[in-house]
């Protein structure tokens, strides 16, 4: 898949995907057929993840279409990110715990072999090497591949998930903090504590349309475990010093135009926050 850096290729994208594929997402949208062949899924989380497109636009056109019926599981599917990306705005900590824990890991790893082998795709296991070689040239993997991919970094090759989730965000380009760390801690078992997702040879033979085979993998690991517990902190976004509106604009929303406050006459005053 090339993914063209505009607001025109992405509603290009948008269009052609619901006029011809919307109709069988459903039914076709967990095979992952290949590189070549990715019709059966939309393509477009670089665009939402950077905010050339949202979320509200993506439903309203596939509503166009279709029912809402003939449409709930992709509708879905996009809330699933707006979901997870509530879910680590309100839980500040996991974030900031992950960073900590990534610093300590990337020391304790650097001269490991087997996490080396793992991010040059040389293993035993042959379709977690035809990924790498995939996430590196074409900076996207199917959902279901990502699934199938940090299982066997974690459960398989036992490398922490901590870098598994450092890697993919060096090579998406729908990189996005909340969907990735939090599929990552999903996959793991400590999103929903004690409920991980295990990859198995005949799920990935089915889903790749046989495309790999003779696949060994840990299919009986346990879910990783982990103390730590995060409940909802309040932000408090208010600035005393300042009495006009304030507005926040970040890398990821790159639609300013398409907002309702473009009409606002906002002072102008750029802050980089590091
Ligand atoms: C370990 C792991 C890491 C992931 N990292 C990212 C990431 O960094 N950035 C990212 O955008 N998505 C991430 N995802 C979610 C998902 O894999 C991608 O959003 C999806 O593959 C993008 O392809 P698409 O646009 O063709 O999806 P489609 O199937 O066409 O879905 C349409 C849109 O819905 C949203 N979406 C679909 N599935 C999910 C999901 N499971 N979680 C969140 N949003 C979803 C995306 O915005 C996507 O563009 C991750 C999933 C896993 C398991």
């Amino acid at each position: 898949m090339k993914f063209e850096a505009s607001k025109a290729a992405a509603l290009n994208r948008l269009n052609n995907f619901v006029e011809k594929n919307l109709s069988e997402y459903s039914k076709l949208r967990n095979f992952d057929f290949g590189p070549e062949k990715r019709s059966n899924i939309s393509g477009l989380s670089p665009y939402i993840t950077h905010g050339i497109i949202n979320e509200k636009e993506v439903i309203e056109k596939s509503l166009s279409k279709f029912s809402f019926s003939k449409n709930e599981k992709f509708i879905q599917e996009v809330l699933w990110r707006t979901y997870w990306k509530g879910w680590l705005e309100l839980r500040p900590n996991v974030w900031t715990d992950y960073l900590v824990e990534l610093n300590k890991i990337r020391e304790e790893y650097k001269d490991n072999q087997n996490y080396k082998n793992a991010i040059d795709g040389k293993t035993n296991i042959e379709c977690f090497n035809f990924w790498v070689t995939e996430l590196k040239e074409n900076n996207y993997l199917h959902n279901h591949t990502r699934m199938w991919f940090a299982s066997i970094w974690i459960f398989t090759l036992e490398l922490p998930w901590q870098l598994g989730a450092e890697f993919f965000m060096q090579h998406l380009y729908d990189g996005d903090s909340a969907s990735n760390t939090l599929g990552w801690r999903w996959v793991a078992g400590i999103q929903t504590q004690g409920k991980h997702y295990l990859a198995s040879e005949w799920n990935i033979k089915k889903f790749t349309n046989n495309r790999f085979n003779n696949i060994k993998l840990n299919e009986n690991a346990p879910p990783k475990v982990s103390e730590k517990t995060y409940s909802i902190v309040k932000q408090d976004f208010s600035n005393k010093n300042i009495d006009d509106e304030n507005l926040f604009i970040f890398e990821n929303s790159l639609s300013f135009e398409t907002t309702d406050f473009q009409n606002h006459k906002f002072k102008k005053n750029l802050h980089n926050f590091k």
